[in-house]
């Protein structure tokens, strides 16, 4: 062995023994990386000093107690930086096989040609590490003493399969190849490459797509880690929006909301110099403007917080959308044009929900302040003859509930809508508005046995919704079969109690899937066959928020392997429990006949 060769490997060797160094894994990052013109706009030493939420991040290669980090970033948040820095720490004061994986082959290479290697080439401690073979350093994968690395495109998954790795970086993730009937999917094999390993760490970056994308579900799962910021007027801790109402976001209460000069817009569309230039968020505590040039402080000051109290904490998560880079590029004023723009544009918002929000993309701007499409009235004109409906939903500690008032021929408005905290309540609320308690009902998915006694006792009645489309109901008089989206059963609520027999109620079964069409139909009232209206003061942010709180969408069935459009919920978090109500009036006004479903089918 050539002496040069024998002493460099030898000196390799007695650094692979040393010790990890008490310096923390920024500190050595900053002191050993260096960045060259191609990597950023600002080449030179590294450092988090714009960028101080990645430090937690970079911690975490070193925590052994962390087994996978997911970052449900933006874009220009220097998510990748981040990984190619823990992945240098890695490689140096940790040595394990270690794989980057990207969605195609391709982009790795020239992702490693053009930013990875040019990294680790000025990276003297690893330098020191390299395997002096120059046939072991190579584009896609490279030698280390004591690891070796590769890099991977996520559709070759007989090289995700190759080989055990400790660390493993999936970049971009919901870019990743979908797999085919037989193949696991990349995630999943690639994973399992970790599986051999005593204390292996999986990370996981990508700006979300859809609620079911690895990224958003994995973000879900963990910690839900958010960065908080002081607001330089009040010092109170908020985080970043844009209009906390329509987020895909589980809710904080200390979301600020970016807002810009509504003057800005004139006859021909946003005057965009009038929009940058007013854009500023708005403190939720002491509705003070935060403007641009305070961002680098508050990063400064930010913290992380953990915000799913039931994660396990070997599963970090965490959330950054774009307003927090800290380039001219991502000021807020650029966000708020970008976001005007998108909204105008054909492709809609799609690229800046998920590129920039960084939140998966659940149609949460569609009918927008501007395009709801629902009828919303100023007052209730008196009419002859009214039915009023009252619908429950019944929740742990609490029901909410809805009066809405129908005319024969299905016409209906809102005329009251809330939140109680028990059934006397509940009863309280249904005599003030007048309602029989023949068309007062409670949904009885949750806690039967309580609802069914409840309803006997004040002589409501149960409802409850069913995935079945309709029931086949027959009509002895006219000897004929027709189907309908409801249903319903008479039963004794205290069979098998001291009090059977006492009492019977009913229960209305509704259909989810068929029930939802015909809202949805209903509230575009350009279109409804029927006018089914909102009393002003009702159609609050709230309101919305939970009429909204589903979706129709693709969802995949894999006992029948078919695709099929279903209503489902936003996200875990997202209220909708609004939306049950007013579905069970419509039932329950089919039921009674005021609405004919003739008219709407
Ligand atoms: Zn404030």
């Amino acid at each position: 062995m050539h002496e040069e060769v024998k002493e460099a490997l030898l000196n390799g060797v007695a650094k692979l023994f040393r010790r990890p160094p008490k310096t923390s894994v920024t500190e050595w990052c900053e002191a050993n990386l260096q960045l060259g013109t191609i990597q950023t706009d600002t080449p030179g030493q590294y450092s988090t000093r714009l960028t101080p939420y990645v430090r937690d991040v970079l911690e975490d290669f070193k925590n052994p107690s962390i087994e996978s980090e997911t970052l449900c970033f933006g874009a220009q948040t220097a998510k990748t930086m981040t990984m190619m820095a823990g992945l240098a720490w890695s490689l140096v004061n940790k040595p394990q096989p270690a794989m980057w994986v990207m969605p195609n082959k391709d982009l790795a290479g020239s992702f490693s040609e053009t930013r990875l290697q040019p990294l680790f080439m000025d990276c003297e401690p690893l330098m020191e590490l390299k395997h002096h073979d120059r046939h072991k350093w190579k584009r896609m994968s490279m030698e280390f003493i004591g690891s070796v690395f590769a890099l991977i495109g996520s559709n070759s998954p007989a090289n995700l399969a190759s080989r055990p790795v400790g660390i493993l970086i999936m970049d971009e993730t919901d870019k990743f190849a979908e797999s085919s009937d037989k193949e696991a999917n990349a995630l999943e094999l690639a994973e399992m490459r970790t599986k051999t390993f005593s204390s292996p760490k999986i990370l996981k970056t990508s700006t979300p797509s859809t609620p079911e994308g690895a990224i958003w579900r994995n973000f879900l799962e963990g910690t839900m880690h958010r960065y908080f910021l002081p607001c330089p007027e009040c010092d109170g801790e908020i985080v970043l929006s844009l209009n906390p109402s329509k987020s895909a976001m589980p809710k904080l209460g200390c979301e600020a909301a970016l807002k810009w000069d509504q003057k800005a817009r004139g006859p021909n569309g946003w005057d965009y110099d009038k929009v940058e230039k007013s854009a500023h968020y708005e403190c939720p505590h002491c509705k003070g403007k935060i403007w641009d040039r305070s961002k680098t402080k508050m990063l400064r000051n930010g913290v992380w917080r953990q915000t799913n109290p039931y994660a396990d904490p070997r599963q970090v998560s965490r959330h950054l959308p774009s307003s927090y880079a800290p380039w001219r590029k991502s000021s807020w004023g650029r966000l708020a044009v970008e976001f005007l723009k998108s909204m105008e544009s054909l492709e809609g918002l799609k690229g800046f929900i998920n590129g920039t929000l960084a939140e998966p993309d659940m149609a949460q701007f569609e009918g927008g302040d501007n395009g709801r499409k629902e009828a919303v009235i100023t007052e209730l004109t008196p009419l002859v003859k009214t039915y009023r409906i009252l619908t429950a939903d019944k929740q742990i500690d609490h029901l909410w509930w809805i009066v809405r008032e129908f005319i024969p021929g299905g016409h209906s408005r809102l005329v009251a809508w809330g939140k109680c905290d028990t059934e006397d309540d509940l009863e309280t609320i249904r005599a003030e508005h007048q309602v029989n308690p023949d068309l007062t009902c409670v949904d009885s998915g949750y806690e039967a046995t309580t609802v069914y006694q409840e309803c006997a006792r004040f002589g409501w009645f149960a409802i409850r919704g069913d995935d079945a489309e309709s029931w086949v109901t027959h009509d002895k008089e006219n000897k004929k079969s027709f189907e309908l989206p409801y249903r319903v059963r008479i039963f004794d609520p205290y069979i098998g109690t001291k009090n059977q027999g006492k009492k019977k109620i009913a229960e209305l079964r509704w259909s989810n899937p068929s029930i939802k069409d015909i809202l949805h139909r209903l509230r575009n009232s350009d279109t409804s066959p029927v006018r089914w209206e909102i009393l002003e003061n009702l159609a609050t942010d709230e309101y919305w928020r939970h009429l909204d709180g589903e979706f129709k969408d693709k969802v995949f069935n894999p006992r029948t392997g078919k695709i099929k459009h279903m209503w489902v919920k936003r996200s875990r978090h997202w209220p909708n429990h609004l939306l049950d109500c007013e579905c069970m009036a419509l039932a329950v006004a089919m039921k009674v006949g005021i609405l004919k479903t003739k008219e709407i089918k």
